[in-house]
């Protein structure tokens, strides 16, 4: 684990508290929820916001879902410090309603500011929210497990988009679809890191 890439992480962290993009979110939530992990992951898990678990805990998928993720990880023989977690959006909107758009653009800079100090082979988005930021104007139940070469920020990333792990708490078939999509995501880094020696 590199030192200066969490190092980098903690002052993105600080300038985000100095920066305060948007306020009436802060106001109304506990934490800050900047995203926990291998600072240096291949893979990356972006959801689109806390819950009130993860508000109150300053962590990502602690919650229902987070234990989706959990098992998926686990099946795959991997746990949360394998990878990096995170939302786009820090703080946990009121109610749990969908950030609005203002709230998921006074992020973005921030966003691509965390995945250029992370530097992810794979951004794994979960849900349709998330999706949609990456990849609009797609459907996640055709493109689900598929990776995309997009531009974000300056840079060329590619994305895997996966169900939220909510819809794979209320359904069997799509919590199997989960695991398969990952499965399939993974012989796809380890083929890039195998290809890149
Ligand atoms: N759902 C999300 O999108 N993010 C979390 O951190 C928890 C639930």
């Amino acid at each position: 684990m590199s030192i200066d890439s969490q190092a980098r992480l903690d002052e993105l962290e600080a300038k985000i508290l100095q920066a305060d993009p948007t306020p009436e979110l802060r106001l109304q939530a506990n934490s800050l929820v900047m995203g926990e992990g291998d600072p240096n992951a291949n893979i990356v898990f972006i959801g689109e916001a806390p819950g009130k678990k993860e508000d109150l805990e300053g962590r990502p998928f602690v919650g229902a879902s987070g234990r989706i993720v959990n098992t998926m990880l686990g099946e795959a023989e991997m746990d949360r410090g394998d990878v990096y977690i995170t939302n786009i959006v820090k703080y946990r909107p009121p109610n749990n309603r969908d950030p609005l758009p203002s709230e998921k653009a006074a992020f973005l800079p921030l966003l691509i500011e965390q995945l250029n100090i992370i530097d992810p082979k794979v951004v794994i988005t979960l849900g349709r929210i998330s999706m949609e930021y990456f990849i609009p104007g797609e459907r996640i139940s055709t493109v689900h497990g598929q990776p995309r070469q997009v531009m974000f920020g300056d840079h060329e990333i590619t994305v895997v988009p996966l169900f939220h792990p909510a819809a794979g708490l209320r359904n069997g078939k799509i919590r199997q679809i989960m695991t398969e999509d990952f499965q399939k995501t993974l012989q796809y880094v380890k083929d890039l890191t195998t290809s890149e020696d």
